[in-house]
């Protein structure tokens, strides 16, 4: 199934090209040209796009709810939950904080925006005023666990789960029982994943021709500077400063860890939304790196909403570029304040597609930059934010493992292991 999703990303990536291509030349003349848009790529591929992130989605809320009980039961019993948190914590906010350091760093270097002054002017970004700090913070705690489920808020979920394991972990007999029931639906719903599983290659596909062939690539063209400082800072945290890190911290092989998260990347880039790909993120670190799922059940989740180093890239670049678009220096204190915006703003957002010009939104106003200025880099943001989805969810396999080798709750002979147990086989 590995080589298939693999395939079906080159392929659809391919086929999205080729129809990008018969748009913008029309060598195909009109006729045939509006059937492949009109019933091809917003019409089926359109449809089995979002029948695939919908039943990924579908399994987002279950599969938290009963595997963190699970999970905080086990750790509870052990009373290392404490430990664990600000572990995972404190990994995801460092590793945050250098993504969007290498960012700045290599923008200021290569100045992307630096001749480019002449396209200032175009467009406009309204931007919803973000919520305070104190307001982030107590939203993190349900009034209504049923209501935050509905919802999906992944950090409430979260919250009420800690606290149920903790409680069934010290309530003896009955808690017994329910752990019982809850460690069987876990498997059950682990289950479902994999039956689904089974469609990702047409799901990937469909996907990636959809968006692909939408995808402005004369708007890729005059940014190209941007664009390609984005995507060598992406390939330069994601391959090099995660591996350094993971082999500083755990001793083990990195690569075996990023050959392990392929299809889960793939994933990632084909949804753009690391919430979507939670279900896979999960299985992979569990079923085919070895984490144990009491460890794992609370920092995929948790990462997923509150760890996106590869959105905090993309923030660190467009900052940089649209000061120097606009001439406007900002300074040391203007960069730090950037650090610290971009890296606080992750713990409120979701990670969906597109929520990282949010974001930017919020780091621009912290350092009095004009809002405008999304409206240049917004014309190329699809693609980079498929890109740096898979640094995101990447991102959290790394803390997730490194935190649980440090616990003693990573099975090396699983991640040795090359003949992978997992749904993505
Ligand atoms: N799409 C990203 C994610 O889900 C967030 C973003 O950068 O827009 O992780």
């Amino acid at each position: 199934l590995t080589k298939q999703i693999v395939l079906a990303m080159i392929a659809g990536i391919a086929v999205g090209l080729l129809f990008n291509f018969f748009n913008t030349s029309q060598i195909l003349g009109a006729g045939v040209t509006d059937f492949i848009n009109n019933y091809l790529t917003s019409g089926l591929f359109d449809i089995i796009g979002r029948i695939f992130i919908a039943s990924l989605k579908l399994m987002v809320v279950p599969l938290v709810l009963v595997s963190l009980v699970c999970g905080s039961c086990a750790l509870s019993e052990g009373s290392r939950m404490g430990v664990l948190a600000g572990k995972t914590v404190v990994l995801y906010l460092v590793t945050t904080a250098l993504a969007i350091s290498l960012a700045l760093l290599l923008a200021l270097v290569i100045q992307p925006g630096s001749g480019l002054e002449g396209i200032v002017g175009g467009g406009t970004f309204e931007a919803k005023p973000s919520p305070p700090l104190s307001d982030v913070l107590v939203n993190i705690f349900p009034t209504n666990p049923v209501e935050a489920m509905a919802k999906g808020n992944m950090l409430q979920i979260i919250v009420f789960a800690l606290l149920m394991g903790y409680a069934i972990s010290r309530s003896g007999k009955p808690g017994q029982r329910i752990a019982g029931f809850f460690n069987d639906l876990n498997d059950v719903i682990m289950r479902m994943v994999s039956v689904l599983m089974v469609f990702a290659p047409y799901g990937v596909f469909a996907l990636l021709a959809n968006k692909i062939a939408q995808l402005g690539l004369d708007a890729i063209l005059q940014l190209l500077k941007y664009f390609m400082v984005v995507l060598l800072a992406l390939a330069l945290h994601g391959l090099g400063v995660y591996s350094l890190l993971f082999k500083l911290l755990t001793g083990l092989n990195p690569l075996q860890l990023l050959k392990k998260m392929r299809p889960a990347m793939v994933f990632a880039f084909s949804t753009a939304s690391s919430a979507a790909t939670m279900p896979v993120t999960l299985q992979t670190v569990e079923k085919r790196l070895g984490v144990d799922n009491k460890v794992a059940s609370f920092t995929i989740p948790l990462g997923a909403t509150i760890n996106m180093d590869g959105t905090a890239i993309m923030q660190g670049v467009a900052t940089v570029f649209i000061s120097q678009l606009y001439g406007i220096e900002i300074g040391l204190m203007g960069y730090l304040t950037v650090i610290l915006t971009a890296t606080l703003a992750s713990i409120g957002t979701a990670g969906v597609p597109g929520v990282g010009l949010i974001m930017l939104a919020m780091v621009l106003q912290q350092v009095g930059l004009p809002l405008e200025g999304i409206a240049i880099v917004m014309g190329v943001d699809r693609l980079l934010d498929m890109v740096r989805t898979a640094v995101n969810i990447t991102g959290d396999a790394v803390v997730t493992t490194i935190v649980a080798k440090s616990e003693g709750a990573l099975n090396l002979g699983t991640f040795d292991d090359d003949n992978y147990h997992s749904v993505v086989n």
